[in-house]
């Protein structure tokens, strides 16, 4: 072990080989892992080792099918035996909905370039598996590149390759300390003291003492996982092939074969959490006793599933622990606060996911950006309110007591709500707001009548109807919608404005106005789609989305300067919108003052009432509106007072999803949709509002490039669909030809147009209004045409009126 290292990686499982492996590779070749026992050691040694690209999040299956194709090669670069068995795989659907959605799922991986799957029949499907009953299936879906590896194999091959390119692996050392220096990090192990610019946790189990040695408390907790291993079976003796690996949805088994046996897993619906501190420190390569009483229900479900179980003996139990996020994504990059401290932690599946885990937090490290969108797996999508155990508790057990049950996009689930509500939650519930959860805070959805329960589904649900008297009430007369969910950062101090033309492609707005602004990253790529306001009196908000919050502050912070003061306004601020053709007579009811005459994007601090506001002329509804921001303790008074001065003009509250139908009938993009981080400006016409005269600001000169080069090989368009009963919601695949030409970036009922939209990413020579493509809508192809933007009021009358 030398005395400094460039990057020390904390822990030989899976997840720290991969990341040693890639630094290396791509050249940073003064790297060392220090292991505490001997590689392995944690959860890798006794995973199953299978291995799929299927993943509730695009970005992160793309990610998983990347490691699939990294595993023959690593094994080629390391000369270690990774025992590939590419079995293929079946993902089996046994309910009419769950059959549509994996319909769905099917044409979401078609979007994304996993094109090795294909859709099967039950029939075909125990043809593929013959040991499988298909008893109550209704059909799967065959994916060739899945199937299982041997795990201990597997991390070595990591580790030798890395060795093969430079790097250090140290076993029998447990990390004991981290002190950070001006220079990175003293690491204090077991064998003495070793210095380095980066620090990774890859500490599996013990990730999060990993954290605190650092002072950060990372949202993850381990949870225990059972699989069994079959006595010899002898159909699998009889049959030449090896039977491909099996995932049973609805009854929550994956299995696999085992030698001459089967590997079956469970995922336990009573869940079981181990260790939530962190595993002790002396937990040696040992298993827990199988309990089988807690698993009995999964396992008769298994039994009948395939029968042949039920004719030999269990060779071996394994219940082993691994690590979980609150959503059940990894915990990766760098950790805000914490110069050169990088997690790379809660890798549930660090098989499958550990290749693209590695390879982004290489990139990430080196080149200062991830490849791919990492957005779904970053460290900074959580914020303070996510280390708090109970919540820790009750979000890791709700996804891995729901790893295989089927979550509705208009479900909301439980777990870790209400947290954070805003001081009128209490009214409006009263007068009927149903609730989302963004981050930790709830937001309205919509307002129902009393006893109004929403049906979970994939197509239109039963609050359509209610979100469509919504929109009209916006579009007719005057909403009023909570916008507590909106972040706000007030910045101010002497170098505000340079700083802001740095951080910013878009001109400044000039003062007592507010402009959308772009933020780009240094590689030209969409950092953000803010709104950027100038009160007038040297200070200046950029408001956003609400659970960007962590995300956004770790950019402005990376990128601080002298003599600007940042706060996050988030705890302190909330507000509400008033949109619509009546909006003005609502406000001017409210104010002396001169808000009335507010131009179109003008803002400035008025009296609402008894309320001390700020207040800016804009909607994302696109109508005439007024946002109106106050402190959090005033978000009652402002309530009431907005409902009492609407009443003459039958003002009605509404929610998120009718504002989501407004915003789409506008072709107004949104974050996480239309706009991402994996998306140049030029392909989502954000270039439009770029400052091109403006020297400086970071991105230009990749986003100059984009410009002057051949234009963006897909651009953005806005669709109507012939959609039946049921919306696009987003990765929809778009043909033409039958050749896929593009997919839905988010999509949705447009109320006041009456015509099913959805905006789009697609190849430049189909972008042209009138062309008529198809789009896979819930699994069913459906016409669909490109439309001019702004399907209503393009000229955007309304807005400006
Ligand atoms: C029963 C079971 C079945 C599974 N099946 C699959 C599967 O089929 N496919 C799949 O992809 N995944 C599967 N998994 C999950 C998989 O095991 C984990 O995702 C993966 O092992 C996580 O790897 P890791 O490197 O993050 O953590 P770990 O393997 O836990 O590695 C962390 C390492 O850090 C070391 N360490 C900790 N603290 C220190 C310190 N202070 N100093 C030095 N070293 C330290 C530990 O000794 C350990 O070796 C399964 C898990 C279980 C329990």
């Amino acid at each position: 072990m030398k005395s400094h290292y460039r990057v020390v990686v904390i822990g030989g499982g899976v997840v720290g080989s991969s990341i040693l492996y890639h630094l290396a590779k791509m050249g940073w070749s003064d790297v060392c892992l220090i292991e505490r026992s001997v590689l392995t050691a944690g959860s890798s040694w006794h995973a199953a080792g299978g291995i799929h690209a299927l993943n509730a999040d695009p970005n992160i299956a793309a990610l998983q099918a990347y490691t699939i194709d990294l595993l023959p090669k690593i094994e080629e670069e390391s000369g270690h035996n990774i025992g590939l068995h590419m079995t293929g795989g079946l993902t089996m659907a046994g309910t009419p909905d769950r059959w549509e959605w994996l319909q769905s799922a099917y044409r979401v991986f078609q979007s994304i370039g996993i094109d090795d799957c294909r859709l099967v029949t039950p029939k075909e499907a125990g043809e593929l598996n013959p040991i499988m009953s298909t008893e109550g299936l209704l059909g799967g879906m065959w994916a060739d590149r899945e199937g299982y590896i041997d795990t201990t194999g597997t991390v070595h091959a990591y580790a030798g390759a890395a060795k093969k390119n430079g790097a250090e692996v140290i076993e029998q050392n447990r990390v004991l300390e981290l002190n950070q220096t001006l220079e990175g990090w003293d690491v204090v192990t077991e064998k003495g003291t070793v210095s380095c610019e980066h620090v990774v946790n890859a500490g599996g189990l013990w990730a999060k003492q990993i954290g605190r040695m650092a002072g950060v408390e990372l949202p993850v907790s381990p949870l225990k996982h059972h699989y069994l291993v079959s006595d010899t079976i002898p159909t699998l003796e009889e049959l030449d092939f090896e039977v491909p690996m099996t995932v049973d949805l609805e009854g929550f088994t994956y299995m696999r074969q085992d030698q001459k046996g089967l590997l079956l897993g469970i995922y336990e619906i009573n869940h079981e959490h181990w260790a939530m501190d962190g595993a002790p420190w002396d937990y040696g390569m040992e298993l827990f006793q199988e309990d089988t009483d807690r698993i009995e229900k999964e396992l008769i479900m298994g039994f009948e599933r395939y029968p042949c179980l039920q004719d030999v003996g269990v060779k071996t139990w394994v219940n082993g622990a691994f690590t979980f996020s609150p959503d059940g994504n990894p915990l990766v990059g760098p950790v805000p606060g914490k110069r050169g401290y990088w997690s790379a932690c809660a890798v549930m599946a660090g098989f499958l996911q550990g290749g693209g885990v590695g390879k982004s937090l290489a990139e990430w490290m080196i080149h200062g950006e991830p490849e791919a969108d990492v957005y779904g797996m970053d460290v900074a999508r959580y914020g303070v309110f996510a280390e708090n155990k109970q919540y820790i508790k009750e979000t890791t057990g709700q996804f891995y007591t729901r790893r295989f049950v089927m979550t509705y996009p208009n479900e909301q689930l439980p777990a870790g709500r209400p947290l954070k509500m805003a001081p009128a939650h209490s009214e409006m519930t009263e007068a009927g707001c149903k609730w989302g959860a963004s981050w930790d805070l709830e937001v309205p959805l919509y307002f129902a009548p009393k006893g109004f329960e929403e049906t979970p589904s994939l197509k239109r649900s039963n609050a359509f109807d209610i979100v469509a008297q919504e929109c009209k009430a916006v579009r007719n007369g005057v909403g009023l919608l909570d916008i507590s969910g909106f972040s706000r950062f007030e910045v101010s101090g002497l170098n505000a404005e340079n700083w802001l033309n740095r951080l910013f492609s878009t001109k400044l707005p000039k003062p007592g106005r507010a402009r959308l602004a772009v933020m780009l990253g240094h590689d030209g790529r969409l950092k953000g789609d803010l709104t950027l306001f100038n009160w007038g009196d040297g200070t200046w908000w950029i408001m956003g989305s609400y659970y960007l919050r962590a995300w956004h502050m770790r950019w402005f912070n990376d990128h601080m300067e002298d003599g600007v003061n940042l706060r996050d306004l988030g705890e302190d601020t909330a507000g509400f919108s008033l949109a619509g053709p009546k909006s003005r007579a609502v406000i001017e009811k409210l104010t002396e003052g001169s808000v009335g005459d507010l131009p179109f994007m003008g803002c400035g601090a008025f009296d609402i009432g008894l309320i001390r506001a700020k207040v800016a002329r804009m909607s994302v509804a696109g109508e005439l509106g007024y946002e109106i921001n106050c402190r959090m303790g005033d978000h009652i008074a402002l309530r009431r007072a907005l409902l009492e001065a609407g009443a003459e003009q039958d003002i009605r509250e509404y929610g998120f999803n009718a504002l989501l139908s407004l915003r789409l009938e506008k072709s107004f993009g949104i974050w996480s949709a239309e706009f991402t981080q994996g998306y140049t400006a030029g392909m989502t016409a954000m270039d439009r509002w770029i400052d091109w005269e403006k020297d400086g600001f970071i991105g230009r000169d990749a986003a100059l490039a984009e410009r002057e080069g051949n234009g963006p090989a897909q651009v953005q368009v806005t669709l109507e669909i012939d959609a039946g009963n049921a919306d696009a919601s987003g990765y929809e695949p778009i043909w033409k030809n039958g050749a896929q030409v593009g997919f839905v970036t988010s999509g949705g009922y447009g109320h006041t147009v009456g015509r099913s939209l959805a905006m789009a990413l697609v190849n430049s020579d189909v972008a042209a209004e009138g062309t008529v493509l198809s789009v896979h809508v819930v699994g069913v192809e459906r016409k669909a045409r490109v439309i001019p933007a702004s399907p209503y009021d393009p000229e955007g009358k309304a807005m400006r009126g």
